[in-house]
């Protein structure tokens, strides 16, 4: 599907004149998702895991085949498959769980690509722990290299938690050069995979990873819902993050047991619907096939950047980046300025730190704009954004082209 885009399978584009390139921040829903959701609202809207009868064993015999769905897709046991409300969720159970592991002079590697997601965690991780964050610097085009890696990495080094795809850079970490690497010293590996499982099959048994996180609504799916993948034992070995019913065994007033993961972290009514919906993405997703969603992606970022690239006076901080994320600047234009004229033009990409202050402090810029492409744009959209680009600059500089 290299040059076709998936307009029609999604409702908000059939009412709303938009050029949407703001996928990296959430995608937009296709009707199969939300034709899911409805299912079960109409047929069997209760509880999951209570109600012994029929609408009960109707929801919960679905909202656990969206859990074996989701283990297909990332090669792993259902036992495996926590579901959350989103990647920040799995990734602060894990910094929780294991924060309880570390001791002073242990270290976490963290880079300076991380969103907050994957930064914030850590940092109470340390400071509650007394280990030290270690980062893995990165090169010129905003890369983690395995050079970079292998000086950062030490005896030491206890846990590694890194982004699979920057949600800025657009970079792609090579896990399976560094993973090796970290096995060597013991270390758990910890993966933000939020901005990769929406565009690149991730097959978690190959890469070696110990925990890895993403969301639904960053992939078709809803939000309110994300996965948190851990190995079987890892995650029986992890402390429970949130406490009350349904992820216990047995309670008495001198005693507690908790079940075993998955469902030692899914305390409380969990998100049914969501789960409905995100396996529906998961379908809808395989059935167009990854290699022609990336291929798609990738046919309208080079469009776009070589169009770009001949209009004076952007700044293009990710050139090479393989996915089809563009980071970029209008010179002498406030990026939240920029925004604003594209909307005029109904363009909607996003504009700020996008949760990732630390790329902007490596950059050294306040914010940036950021354009982000799936396989419901077109070359339309790609043209649209053109245009409102060269119409920003010429409403704040007066040098239109
Ligand atoms: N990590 C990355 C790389 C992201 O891009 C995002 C979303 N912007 C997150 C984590 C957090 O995802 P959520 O808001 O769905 O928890």
């Amino acid at each position: 599907m290299s040059t076709r885009a998936r307009k029609e399978d999604f409702p908000v584009l059939q009412t709303k004149d938009v050029a949407y390139l703001d996928t990296a921040a959430s995608s937009l829903t296709p009707r199969v998702v939300i034709d899911a959701m409805n299912r079960y609202y109409e047929h069997f809207p209760v509880n999951v895991h209570r109600g012994v009868y029929e609408l009960g064993y109707e929801a919960t015999e679905a909202y656990e085949t969206a859990r074996d769905r989701v283990a297909r897709f990332l090669h792993a046991k259902r036992e495996e498959i926590v579901f959350t409300k989103g990647a920040s969720h799995g990734l602060n159970i894990v910094a929780h769980g294991l924060a309880k592991t570390l001791s002073p002079g242990d270290e976490i590697m963290v880079s300076e690509l991380e969103h907050h997601s994957n930064y914030l965690p850590w940092v109470e991780a340390a400071k509650t722990s007394g280990a030290t964050l270690t980062f893995v610097p990165l090169n010129d085009r905003g890369e983690i290299t395995e050079e970079a890696f292998l000086k950062t990495l030490t005896p030491n080094t206890k846990i590694i938690a890194l982004t699979y795809v920057s949600n800025t850079m657009g970079t792609i970490t090579p896990l399976e050069k560094l993973i090796p690497h970290a096995r060597n010293v013991g270390a758990t590996i910890v993966i933000d995979a939020a901005q990769a499982v929406p565009h690149m099959a991730v097959d978690v048994g190959q890469l070696d990873v110990d925990f890895l996180a993403f969301s639904g609504h960053k992939m078709c799916g809803p939000t309110g819902i994300g996965v948190l993948y851990g190995k079987e034992a890892r995650l029986n070995a992890l402390a429970p993050f949130e406490f009350g019913g349904e992820m216990n065994d047995y309670v008495s007033k001198t005693s507690v047991s908790y079940k075993d993961a998955p469902y030692r972290f899914e305390t409380g009514t969990p998100p049914i619907a969501e789960a409905l919906g995100l396996h529906a993405a998961i379908d809808y997703l395989e059935s167009i096939t990854y290699s022609r969603i990336s291929a798609h992606e990738k046919a309208l970022r080079d469009y776009t950047m070589e169009r770009l690239k001949t209009i004076p006076g952007i700044i293009i901080y990710n050139p090479h980046a393989p996915t089809g994320i563009i980071q970029f600047n209008l010179e002498n234009v406030h990026p939240h300025d920029a925004v604003t004229a594209f909307d005029q033009h109904k363009v909607a990409v996003r504009a700020g730190h996008h949760c990732a202050q630390m790329v902007m402090h490596w950059l050294n810029v306040p914010a940036t704009l950021r354009a982000s492409f799936y396989l419901y744009n077109d070359y339309q959209d790609c043209d649209r954004f053109i245009d409102s680009v060269k119409a920003a600059q010429d409403f704040f500089t007066g040098v239109g082209f």
